[in-house]
């Protein structure tokens, strides 16, 4: 339960050092120049140790200096102090996303054709065609977010649905997962892919009847297409991240991890940065490739910022560490499992046990490389089989060389063996290390795709937050925005109710055996995945001395009924104490 703060019970109910540091700095405010910003008359869930709840903050220079009742915070304020009424509404930690790939996210948003809503494959067809009719012959057209299970058809889209409107144009559409999509003739034309074509290492190509191509390309067989398409100029990268940290804004979101990023985009978050424009908290995990020679390079870029936690601009850009993937997609059907794939629920994909996306030896090499240099690593791990080696990867490396608070993480763990399990723990309380960084609303936007694939025995296995809770495991939320939408509200939502989008398969194929209640999920967005951004003694809890990054909310997400989780609203976000938005003022 949360303990109320409120004058004298403060001192008696929150931990000593909590009250001992709040009694210096009360000390040290009448001394030294008053809050240049206090909210009062809110409800403050602060997700300290003790879920307390606070009533007024009081923030100087972007820190915050006192939290208590309004008495005692409306006391501190001087002739100058701005005063913010809450009148009443609830304020959190600014929240945090363990996994959103916001730079390239927002690209898509700016200038591809967005396919995340189309219903049927009609319409993806028809927003092609409009897009195509503003494009020269030779244009590439690029759209992102398609999904089958969304689609009326439930079917792939296809070169032969996009060819009649697209014959002069390259057309390349991504799957909302970015595991796998379509490409047109055209397209497949330029990259050279026909019935005779292998299947690369690592991919598929996928094949109709007669084995000739569909357009339908997974995993590495991508790349072949996605290699042609000219790069995003420096312009749309910038304009992308900013699209991206305005959007976060709205939706209270302060912190990110932006995994498998390159050269350019960190060259954009650090020009931002130098422009004082980037108002938000960054750790980029760099794109380590699947050889050791890249994770070489990915180790060179990697060193020449400073080591986490320290950061570049005062906690605003960290280069966190290295991603490497070990399996591919639960949409796709791809990821590394122990047991066959499903489809449509109860049919099976026989003899399709997915397939490792790094040769698992190398990925020991590569983790070993970084783990050596001090390195965090973080690896996608969807499916149980590649959960298991990424786990006995880690403890293999700790165990050579411990170091504690490298923190590497399983991003996904979708489907965590009762062994993983065990391996996190143990990771966890010896290592700080093994954290999954999970995302609850993969249930949800791709929900009706996922129990299909996954089946209806192991979908109830699915994302365990309850069974993590129970075993001690700590994790970090995440939307994999452009995945699933960017509202870490969502996030919450699918932490509780784990209810698809469609329904295909019933409401709840995932069961609701691994629900967690609001105070877990919130912890999941906040203290928890600022352990993640290595930044946990600057961010993820409202207390004296942290940085006064604070999500407004119009409801109390604490007692408002769980199922409206999802449609709460930010008023007003903070960070490092300056309002970056006011739901008023636009
Ligand atoms: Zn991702």
């Amino acid at each position: 339960m949360p303990a109320e703060i409120d004058g004298c019970l403060r001192f008696r109910r929150v931990a000593p050092s909590f009250a001992a540091a709040a009694l210096f700095i009360a000390g040290a405010v009448r001394a030294a120049p008053p809050p240049e910003l206090i909210l009062f008359h809110g409800r403050i869930l602060t997700v300290d140790a003790q879920d307390s709840i606070a009533a007024g903050v009081a923030i100087r220079d972007g820190k915050i200096v006192a939290l208590g009742t309004d008495r005692e915070i409306l006391r501190l304020a001087g002739p100058t102090t701005r005063r913010i009424d809450l009148h009443g509404r609830t304020a959190t930690p600014g929240l945090i996303d363990s996994h959103a790939h916001i730079a390239d996210g927002g690209v898509g948003e700016l200038y591809h054709v967005d396919l995340s809503d189309a219903s049927s494959v009609a319409e993806v067809v028809r927003r092609v065609q409009a897009r195509i009719a503003a494009l020269k012959p030779g244009e590439w057209l690029l759209g992102d977010g398609w999904d089958e299970g969304k689609l009326a058809e439930r079917r792939y889209v296809t070169a032969a649905d996009l060819d009649p409107v697209s014959a002069h144009n390259p057309v390349w559409l991504t799957h909302t997962t970015g595991h796998y999509g379509t490409a047109n003739s055209a397209a497949l034309k330029l990259a050279k892919i026909s019935a005779a074509s292998e299947d690369p290492p690592a991919g598929t190509i996928d094949r109709d009847a007669a084995r000739a191509p569909t357009g339908v390309l997974k995993e590495s067989a991508q790349d072949a297409v996605i290699n042609l398409i000219p790069p995003p100029t420096a312009l749309q990268q910038r304009n992308g991240i900013l699209k991206s940290i305005d959007d976060l804004h709205r939706e209270g979101v302060t912190g990110v991890k932006d995994p498998d990023i390159g050269q350019p985009v960190w060259d954009a978050y650090r020009e931002l940065l130098r422009e004082g424009k980037l108002s938000e908290h960054v750790c980029v995990l760099w794109h380590a490739g699947s050889t050791l020679a890249s994770a070489q390079a990915a180790l060179a870029s990697i060193q020449r910022a400073p080591r986490p936690p320290q950061s570049l601009g005062d906690g605003r850009l960290l280069s966190c560490g290295a991603k490497i993937y070990m399996d591919g997609s639960g949409g796709g059907r791809t990821a590394w499992m122990t047991q066959e794939w499903h489809k449509n629920s109860t049919d099976i994909d026989r003899g399709n046990f997915g397939y490792p996306s790094t040769d698992p030896e190398v990925y020991r090499q590569m983790v070993a490389l970084f783990h050596r240099a001090g390195v965090h690593v973080g690896t996608h791990a969807v499916g149980d089989r590649a959960i298991d080696w990424v786990v006995d990867t880690y403890a293999q490396v700790l165990g050579e060389t411990p170091t504690v608070g490298l923190r590497h993480s399983i991003i996904h763990a979708n489907i965590p063996s009762d062994h993983a399990l065990k391996t996190m723990a143990e990771l966890q309380a010896r290592y700080d290390a093994g954290y999954p960084e999970a995302q609850a609303p993969f249930m949800w936007w791709i929900g009706d795709t996922y129990a299909g694939n996954f089946g209806p025995e192991r979908a109830l296995r699915l994302v365990p937050l309850n069974t993590y809770l129970k075993m001690g495991i700590r994790w970090g939320g995440g939307s994999d925005y452009p995945v699933t939408p960017l509202a870490a509200r969502y996030g919450l939502w699918a932490s509780v109710e784990r209810e698809t989008l469609k329904g295909t398969y019933g409401a709840h194929p995932f069961g609701t055996a691994e629900s967690v209640d609001i105070h877990a999920a919130l912890r999941s967005y906040t203290a928890w995945g600022a352990r993640q951004l290595f930044l946990e003694d600057r961010i993820g809890s409202l207390e004296v001395g942290k940085d006064a990054d604070i999500a407004v909310w119009d409801r109390d997400m604490y007692t408002m009924p769980a199922a409206q989780l999802r449609n709460l609203k930010c008023t007003m976000t903070l960070f490092q104490g300056r309002v970056v938005y006011d739901s008023k003022r636009r």
